[in-house]
């Protein structure tokens, strides 16, 4: 039916393993088909590899325009498992180079954000809804987000966050089928599938008004009030 897997957790199919014991005595699969059993579990449990999966199936990707300029795919990077995603819009010139998201000065901001928060970068996922740099940092464009959003909300769907934070209006206007402003969507919590969206500014912007941190600062203590 055009499923590749069935995402099964250990302990809902428990039953179809052997509790027999190997000749060591060790609990363990006897059969081979107890074997292929535990190595799927083990398999399609992991996000991770799902997110491997996912990296391999987008490729040496082709399929708009943005791949013309680009040099390398920015997948996104981070905790497989984090409680916060972070999604900005698209690559600027030092991730298209790095094939890492948010490492340039935006992403100094970011990371000094993160920081701030008391986490590290890598307990949180951090990806874009374009994964290719858009020319002279343009915004992407709509084919460009058609074609490569559904990437990003299957990453989503993987690590399965406890919140989303939006990086600006790219982000969140395609994350939640908005018009709005990121002015006016900042600062309150929307859904995603069920998942709290925050929309705040992106670290390009307040790097450009420093003076509107605090209202990042504000946005984000509401992420922490709400993962506690
Ligand atoms: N801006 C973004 O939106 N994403 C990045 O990865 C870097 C800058």
């Amino acid at each position: 039916m055009g499923f590749e897997y069935l995402p099964v957790k250990r302990a809902d199919i428990s039953h179809l393993i052997s509790g027999e014991t190997t000749s060591d005595n060790k609990p363990g699969p006897v059969s081979s088909a107890d074997r292929v059993a535990e190595q799927a579990i083990d398999y399609y449990s992991n996000k991770e590899i799902a997110l491997d999966d996912l990296r391999k199936e987008i490729g040496d990707c082709h399929r708009c325009k943005l791949s013309k300029g680009r040099k390398n795919i920015v997948f996104g990077e981070g905790k497989a498992d984090a409680d916060i995603m972070f999604i900005g819009e698209g690559p600027g010139r030092d991730e298209d180079i790095q094939a890492r998201p948010f490492v340039g000065e935006a992403g100094k901001l970011l990371t000094n954000l993160i920081l701030k928060l008391g986490l590290r970068r890598e307990d949180v996922y951090i990806a874009n809804i374009v994964k290719c740099r858009p020319p002279n940092n343009r915004n992407p464009e709509e084919d460009e987000i058609n074609t490569c959003s559904h990437f990003v909300e299957r990453q989503i769907a993987i690590i399965n966050p406890k919140v989303i934070v939006c990086l600006g209006k790219i982000s969140a206007q395609t994350l939640l089928r908005s018009k709005n402003t990121i002015s006016k969507l900042r600062g309150n919590f929307f859904s995603y599938k069920d998942i709290p969206v925050m929309p705040t500014f992106h670290p390009a912007y307040l790097l450009r008004n420093p003076k509107d941190k605090w209202l990042t600062w504000e946005d984000m203590q509401k992420v922490l009030n709400k993962l506690k």
